[in-house]
């Protein structure tokens, strides 16, 4: 059976063309990057190539003339990038204790808030509307001389809905707040130009945009003393302990190069995949709703709620059909529970407990799409008719 992969926002493929750049980093070139040797200073060589591939990406400064630090720190992940970021904050603005950040974010963000919170930190979550948007009064109101860092997510990984990053890097620097933005579902599919944005910190993970899993990038913009969230050597110039993974960073290098490349092209490809989806979910299956800010949003992702039945059964039937999405549940205590981000946006609970995500790539195809629909029809009808809720209330 063949699999149709619309999962990746969870993650994505490593492209031929990135593993092919990493396969001498593992039996031929595999000294460590610190070493005096040119055997391994070569692979350092490589991974400073890698950082200015990365660095493009985003608009940050690779390395000016003066030889000052790239504004890139590799990292194992988004969740560390996302932690460090807090961490280098909270230490860039002593006397400042206060988080202000949404209550959409990934755990990644709302996990290391709740133990800051134990450690006397305050933290503002800003909520949002039914869309998904973000309420900017909200926002400006939370933001004072007591904020040390403002910290949204540039798209959120359940909806695709697009936050107004420029405007919050504004509201935070106006009350002498730095701002961090979580960029991980957004970075090779939306524009991104720290400079242009003077933003502070923003994070990537290579395994969202076809790199391998165990990679992420924090941009630190150079200005900010930025406090190490994992001590060690001095690798990173100091800034990230621990050995390079030399071939993953390679690896994500020639991912942003092709990220930058194709971005354009790409993102028209996929946003025409996830009309067509959700064009034919519209016309073929009744009581439905599709979530988020559909005037603001990824163009792969696509959070469909199909009322009065379970998200997990329909991703069980279409599991078994080869095609692979995600449900808009987490599995708090045994029982499954509609997303914290559904929740926030007041989806009704019938509606959030059939939620599916389907988040696409240029690798799928429009026939693809078209046989998902077609299993979707019957598989929905078939719930529908044992669902007591669809009974009740169709
Ligand atoms: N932030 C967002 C918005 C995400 O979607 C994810 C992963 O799903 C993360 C952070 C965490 O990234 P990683 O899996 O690289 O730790």
């Amino acid at each position: 059976m063949k699999t149709i992969y619309l999962d990746n926002n969870a993650t994505t493929a490593v492209r031929p063309e990135v593993l092919e750049k990493m396969l001498p980093f593992f039996c031929e070139r595999y000294g460590n990057p610190s070493s005096i040797h040119s055997f391994g200073g070569s692979v350092g060589a490589e991974i400073e190539e890698a950082r200015r591939r990365c660095a493009e990406l985003l608009g940050a400064k690779f390395r000016d003339r003066d030889n000052c630090a790239s504004e890139i720190i590799f990292t194992s992940c988004g969740t560390e990038s996302d932690n460090s970021a807090i961490n280098a904050a909270l230490k860039a603005r002593p006397g400042r204790k206060k988080i202000v950040t949404s209550v959409v974010e990934h755990p990644a963000i709302l996990h290391y808030c709740d133990e800051l919170i134990r450690r006397g930190i305050e933290v503002v979550k800003v909520p949002v509307d039914e869309r998904g948007r973000l309420d900017m009064e909200f926002l400006e109101k939370s933001v004072d001389e007591n904020t040390a860092l403002v910290t949204l997510m540039w798209a959120n990984n359940e909806t695709g809905t697009i936050f107004p990053v420029a405007e919050a890097v504004k509201i935070a620097h106006r009350a002498g707040a730095l701002c961090h933005s979580d960029a991980v579902q957004a970075a090779g599919k939306e524009l991104i130009d720290v400079d242009a944005l003077d933003i502070d910190f923003l994070s990537v993970s290579g395994h969202k945009l076809h790199a391998p899993k165990g990679v992420g990038i924090l941009f630190v913009r150079r200005s900010i003393p930025f406090d190490p969230f994992i001590w060690g050597g001095h690798q990173e110039r100091s800034r990230r302990g621990g050995t390079e993974n030399a071939a993953s960073i390679i690896g994500l290098g020639e991912a942003c190069r092709l990220a930058k490349l194709e971005r354009e092209k790409t993102q028209v490809k996929i946003a025409a995949l996830r009309d067509r989806l959700e064009e034919q979910i519209k016309e073929k299956i009744p009581c439905i709703r599709i979530n988020g800010d559909l005037e603001h949003r990824l163009c792969n992702t696509s959070s469909v709620s199909f009322e009065y039945i379970e998200g997990e059964s329909i991703l069980m039937l279409l599991d078994m059909n080869g095609i692979c999405a995600s449900s808009g549940s987490a599995c708090t205590t045994g029982s499954l529970e509609p997303s914290h981000v559904l929740r926030a946006m007041n989806v009704p609970y019938t509606a959030a407990h059939g939620t599916i995500r389907f988040s696409l790539s240029a690798a799928n195809t429009a026939e693809e799409i078209d046989f998902t629909v077609n299993c979707l029809v019957p598989v929905i009808e078939r719930l529908r008719q044992i669902s007591p809720y669809w009974k009740e209330n169709k």
